[in-house]
């Protein structure tokens, strides 16, 4: 056993000593299944050179890439989920929340505040997928509503970036409820003649598109977004037919109408200031 022994430690060394492992160095692209060197993609925006598909990016990177530097001012940052329902699959919910409150460095899925766009100020939202998958529960739900209330209060328009798997499944209705509170915040936002934009990024599904992802007086996306309530393969086995080439992509939702606009990562600062001052409001 001497021979195995020595050939799985210098295995392990080997992974230790080696500062940049393979898979670090190189992605595989989810569009076209290249194989990309990291650094050109991080210089490409997290954008794909080959086929130009938009990588999920961390909710603190697409604040930076669209805000004016400096601009932006933090909301309910400490606002914490709890566990109403004691839930539990295969791991209890609140072991769920404190990994991805480890990994993220957030306590929920959405980062909420105040910022200034080529010097439009707006209040702004975003998803952080990474923190179970962009789910919306109670906290996001709340987050969003009180940023949409700060709107109304302030008279600025509201711009939120999605990237989410749905509702978060172990709050239960409590997290479905949210959708109904957060379209009654937008319809409010209507009322009192406020724009608001939303940005649908890879991947925006569930919940979240069917609430406030498709609710925005402007719907823009990014390239080859994933964009839809149910999975492919749920549709497909309902429907009983086979789907349309490019269904639930952002190129297939602007050619049928369901979205307005697709704008690459490298042009959004740019073209949300035109539209945030195309709006604007009379103080
Ligand atoms: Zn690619």
């Amino acid at each position: 056993m001497a021979w195995f022994k020595k050939g799985e430690e210098e295995e392990r060394r080997g992974r230790h000593d080696d500062p940049k492992p393979f898979e670090e160095l190189w992605v595989k692209c989810k569009s076209c299944n290249e194989m990309i060197y990291r650094k050109v993609i991080e210089r490409n925006l997290q954008v794909c050179p080959k086929c130009n598909y938009h990588f999920q990016i961390p909710a603190r990177s697409r604040i930076e890439f669209v805000v004016d530097p400096g601009s932006f001012l933090e909301y309910d940052a400490d606002l914490a989920p709890t566990d109403p329902l004691e839930f539990k699959d295969s791991k209890k919910y609140p072991h769920r929340l404190k990994e991805s409150q480890e990994v993220t460095g957030h306590k929920d899925a959405v980062i909420c505040g105040e910022a200034k766009i080529e010097g439009q100020p707006v209040m702004i939202g975003v998803f952080e997928f990474h923190f179970m998958g962009g789910s919306m529960g109670s906290v996001v739900g709340e987050k969003i509503t009180r940023l949409i209330e700060r709107a109304i209060e302030k008279r600025v328009g509201v711009l939120i970036f999605c990237a989410s798997g749905g509702a978060r499944m172990q709050e239960g209705i409590l997290s479905l409820m949210q959708m109904a509170k957060t379209s009654a915040a937008l319809a409010r936002l209507k009322e009192a003649r406020l724009p608001y934009i939303t940005v649908l990024t890879d991947p925006t599904t569930g919940g979240v598109s069917a609430s406030i992802a498709m609710l925005g007086d402007i719907i823009i996306a990014e390239p080859k977004a994933m964009i839809g309530f149910a999975g492919p393969r749920v549709i497909k086995d309902t429907i009983r037919a086979e789907l349309p080439e490019g269904f639930q992509r952002a190129e297939y939702l602007l050619q049928h109408g369901m979205i307005d606009l697709i704008v690459e990562r490298k042009d959004l600062r740019h073209t949300l200031a035109s539209l945030l001052t195309m709006l604007k409001v009379d103080h």
